[in-house]
């Protein structure tokens, strides 16, 4: 197998294990040149195999057989903006998700990667899918390495894989403590 495809594969089989994603959400793609590798639609994010990964060029058009995940524009989007970026991770993660329902701004815990406030940047809704939320995703993420978009999930990007996958990782984690720590304040008056 194709040393990327199979790199791609394995960090979709992590983030599954992980339950960063579940059912059949949650996206990834890297970046090959002057094309875009990207998982399919329709189909749970664990156990793909090659033949599953989409190879879509820069205009959107499929080069082998499969249909891309519906988020595809948004991936594009994303690449033409940032050359840096080699790889990104979309996720349905479920505290950052939650908090995607109720906060506007979700504090980034510690100084992990490039950001320019103490609050993870958020994309207003778009219909997911839809040429408006690849187009918000886009432009946000000229500033940002990770954005929630609101009501949906996350979007993580990175100059590989791995970064872009250790930062979804490292959101849900951020999450998740700033989660247990509204609970306990919550109920500091119980005896
Ligand atoms: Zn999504």
């Amino acid at each position: 197998m194709n040393d990327d495809i199979s790199k791609l594969i394995e960090v979709c089989n992590n983030i599954y294990e992980k339950r960063l994603v579940s059912g059949k959400s949650g996206n990834v793609s890297i970046r090959l040149g002057d094309y875009i590798a990207i998982t399919p639609t329709l189909k749970p994010i664990n156990g793909l195999d090659e033949k599953d990964i989409v190879l879509v060029d820069m205009d959107g058009n499929s080069l082998t057989k499969g249909t891309p995940s519906s988020e595809v524009g948004m991936h594009i989007g994303i690449y033409k903006k940032r050359k840096d970026v080699n790889a990104i991770v979309h996720t349905h993660s479920p505290y950052a998700t939650g908090f995607s329902f109720n906060y506007d701004k979700l504090k980034i815990l510690e100084d992990y990667c490039k950001f320019y406030n103490t609050n993870l940047s958020s994309v207003q809704f778009e219909k997911p899918g839809s040429k408006e939320l690849a187009l918000k995703a886009s432009e946000s993420i000229v500033e940002n390495d990770a954005l929630i978009l609101k009501k949906h999930g996350t979007l993580c990007v990175g100059e590989n894989l791995k970064e872009a996958e250790s930062l979804a990782i490292f959101i849900e984690e951020a999450a998740k403590t700033q989660f247990v720590s509204i609970m306990l304040n919550s109920v500091k008056d119980i005896k």
